[in-house]
């Protein structure tokens, strides 16, 4: 028998509120007071010395990731966005270089790259991980390319090897952001470090944090080198230290405090256990939900494994007969937290569509040292745009707590409506009732 839906006057399927996800305990608490009754809340120095390199929590942590990841260098940062502005810095891009970078991502992944007055240049997604699509990248270079940021999105590795191999044809830095994916595996090794550079978030919406934080990766010891003069003031301490590749010496400060490395240090120690915990919560939900005719659970390569930052979906709407914003808004009423229609289309954001960033001119793409012709047109990406526009819908994991029992009740609330798809088609006004 079919249940009224929640949206016609009927029982919701998810009658509860889910607590809030918060990874943060009584171990970040205790190490986070520690540092404040030190008094040593951060021990930066952005001159030649000691402390360049930050006090005792900094360098612990760093060492602890960087072990963690298995990589030689870590170096903290106040943010993903400042690691991967420190990032695009340290690989030398020059004024009027292009960057590829997928459209499915954060704003700051881009513009990172046009603070450096090179251009971001959007090569389309592949539609299973919604990650660049390496033929799409290889088609998009030209003579002014000279790095790929790729995005490990929603939590699952791109196609690492195959867009190294691409670069390392044509002489081009990679850049990973990882943002979204920490713990995620990749042939074995953990996503963001597989590029010549990998950029972590520590935000808060993030699977671990310390408030604002991030962490970049390398095995490189000159890109280290400069990501740490980036990050401290770099111009004020290059004579001193003696450096000699003065290009991108903009020193910025991006450092982060004792305090939130303290915290971090515990909070990298339950990484494992907090993505793992997620990991079994999405494999529940993808065997409630594998059965319903139209609805694409989320793919998981084979060689990966995915650390579900959000639980991507696609649907097949000639399929379903529905629109997407129908199925949301009745799913939403039945008590499903966390929904959400479309992703992010970077290239559609004002700044590009009016090619407006630096002053009122069109700089950097005016700048003489730009010689390309990037475009930000529709149909750029088709696979980024179809998505996002129709298809493509999502659940939040980083904002909700969801226990078996929570998850099943999600289940059931997809179940219910998927039962009544009959009924949702047939009353195509049908909006959202109080
Ligand atoms: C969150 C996020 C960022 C930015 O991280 P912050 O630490 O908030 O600066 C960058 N890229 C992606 C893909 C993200 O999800």
């Amino acid at each position: 028998m079919k249940e009224k839906l929640a949206l016609f006057g009927g029982p919701k399927a998810v009658n509860e509120t889910f607590p809030l996800y918060n990874p943060i305990g009584t171990e970040e608490a205790e190490a986070a007071k520690r540092v404040v009754e030190s008094g040593a809340l951060s021990r930066f120095l952005g001159s030649w010395h000691p402390d360049f390199y930050g006090g005792e929590k900094i360098q612990a942590f760093e060492l602890a990731w960087a072990q963690h990841f298995r990589t030689k260098h870590a170096v903290s940062v106040n943010s993903a966005t400042s690691g991967l502005i420190a990032a695009v810095g340290a690989i030398g891009i020059e004024p009027g270089d292009e960057v590829i970078v997928s459209p499915w991502t954060m704003s700051a992944s881009a513009t990172a790259i046009l603070v450096w007055n090179a251009i971001p240049v959007f090569a389309d997604i592949e539609t299973e991980t919604f990650n660049l699509d390496p033929v799409q990248v290889e088609k998009a270079i030209t003579p002014y390319t000279k790095a790929v940021m790729v995005i490990d999105i929603h939590g699952h590795p791109a196609q690492l090897d195959e867009i190294m191999a691409i670069a390392k044809k044509h002489n081009l830095k990679v850049i990973e952001d990882c943002a979204q994916a920490p713990h995620a595996l990749y042939k074995g090794r953990y996503a963001g470090t597989v590029a010549d550079i990998g950029v972590y978030s520590l935000n808060y919406h993030k699977h671990i944090h310390t408030g604002e934080g991030g962490m970049c990766v390398t095995n490189d010891p000159a890109l280290a080198d400069r990501m740490q003069l980036i990050r401290n003031h770099a111009e004020a301490v290059a004579e001193d230290k003696g450096v000699t590749d003065l290009s991108n010496m903009i020193g910025f400060n991006f450092r982060m405090c004792e305090v939130e490395a303290a915290i971090g240090i515990e909070q990298l120690k339950k990484l494992p256990r907090l993505v793992e915990n997620r990991q079994a919560v999405a494999q529940r939900l993808t065997q409630g939900l594998q059965g319903l005719r139209g609805l694409r659970t989320p793919i998981i390569r084979s060689d990966c494994t995915h650390a579900f930052y959000k639980y991507p979906m696609v649907l097949d709407i000639a399929m379903l007969g529905v629109p997407r914003a129908k199925l949301i808004s009745v799913l939403e009423a039945e008590g499903v937290p966390g929904l959400g229609g479309g992703y992010v289309n970077v290239h559609r954001y004002p700044m590009y569509q009016k090619k407006i960033a630096y002053g009122r001119n069109g700089f950097p793409w005016t700048a003489p040292a730009y010689k390309g012709k990037a475009s930000y047109e529709r149909g750029i990406c088709p696979n980024a745009e179809n998505l996002h526009d129709e298809r493509f819908f999502g659940i939040e994991m980083c904002e909700h707590q969801f226990s078996e029992r929570q998850i099943d009740l999600v289940i059931k609330a997809f179940q219910k409506v998927w039962d009544n798809l009959d009924q949702l088609r047939e009353n195509p006004t049908t909006t959202k009732v109080a």
